[in-house]
């Protein structure tokens, strides 16, 4: 019987998220954690746990067959593994930053000066791209500190929300990449794994679409029900019910999260009432 061999993250960033993922996408895990592998009790499933900046090596050479890491990992290991799904977690940038107290004056003003980073592959890209000569220092923590302490003249760093940057005197001024976690695979599965790949997909794009959609029930003045049934796109056609009370009718209907609020407004205006909004678990369309 074949088995589908994933790496995650063995503890950081990524590791909550991942093992989450999977939860709800049915694969039960007992013994996560401080351990080096687990296999699902009611999937095919092995899932080995490692430092993140090891999974793209790792599935190349097939010792994992597919695995979840950051774009940043990935672009920076530059390994030949193939992307198969952003997974819409583990979001974040990798940018330039420059002490606060400095003028930017853009990516020409990089010319000669000391970046220290732990992504000197996609730097080294960037500043080529840019035609720009510096000098890049890798270093593998704590990039953030290297100014302050003299080390180097400016950052290529991750950032999220700036905070970590701001309490070392930092400003983010170019941003080089946008990342997130990603699922990726061997070039080389056989035909059973892949059919597991696919079963497994097929679950953590219905988690997906389910976490961008929302149920939404509403009360509608049946005067008012086309004008409201016009805004809702549901995943048919909205349902609605008479209410007990005559003239009244109730509407349910699914929303996603870009059109959420603008919709919910415009179904105020017109008259809806009393909307309840119910997350979805599992959307299978
Ligand atoms: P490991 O011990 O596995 O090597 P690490 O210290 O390299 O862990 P973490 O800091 O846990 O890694 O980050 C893992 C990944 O999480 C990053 O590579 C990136 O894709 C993502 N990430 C999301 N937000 C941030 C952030 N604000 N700072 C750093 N990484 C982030
Ligand atoms: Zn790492």
């Amino acid at each position: 019987m074949a088995i589908l061999k994933i790496g995650i993250q063995k503890s950081g960033r990524l590791y909550e998220d991942s093992v989450q993922l999977l939860k709800e996408c049915g694969i039960d895990l007992r013994n996560v954690k401080d351990r080096l592998k687990t296999e699902s009790d009611n999937f095919p499933l092995e899932v080995f746990f490692l430092r993140d900046d090891d999974i793209p090596q790792y599935v190349e050479d097939g010792v994992a067959d597919i695995g979840i890491v950051g774009e940043n990992v990935l672009l920076e290991k530059n390994k030949q593994v193939e992307t198969i799904e952003e997974l819409g977690f583990g979001k974040c940038r990798l940018s330039i930053a420059i002490p606060r107290n400095q003028v930017y004056g853009g990516v020409a003003s990089l010319e000669g000066k000391r970046i220290a980073t732990s992504y000197p592959f996609i730097v080294k890209n960037y500043l080529k791209q840019h035609n720009v000569k510096a000098d890049i220092h890798e270093i593998s923590g704590s990039v953030e500190i290297a100014p302050g302490i003299g080390l180097s003249d400016v950052v290529a760093d991750l950032v999220s929300s700036g905070s970590t940057l701001f309490m070392n005197g930092l400003k983010e001024v170019e941003t080089m990449l946008k990342s997130q976690a990603v699922l990726i695979k061997n070039n080389k599965l056989s035909d059973e794994q892949l059919a597991l790949l696919n079963k497994l997909l097929f679950r953590i794009r219905t988690v997906k679409k389910a976490k961008r959609n929302k149920y939404v029930l509403l009360n509608a003045p049946n005067d008012k029900l086309k004008e409201i049934i016009s805004l809702l796109p549901g995943m048919k056609s909205p349902t609605v019910l008479p209410l007990a009370e005559s003239g009244w009718s109730s509407v349910h209907s699914v929303l996603s999260e870009d059109e959420f609020w603008d919709k919910i407004e415009q179904l105020k205006e017109a008259g809806a009432q009393g909307i309840l909004v119910i997350p979805i678990e599992k959307m299978v369309v």
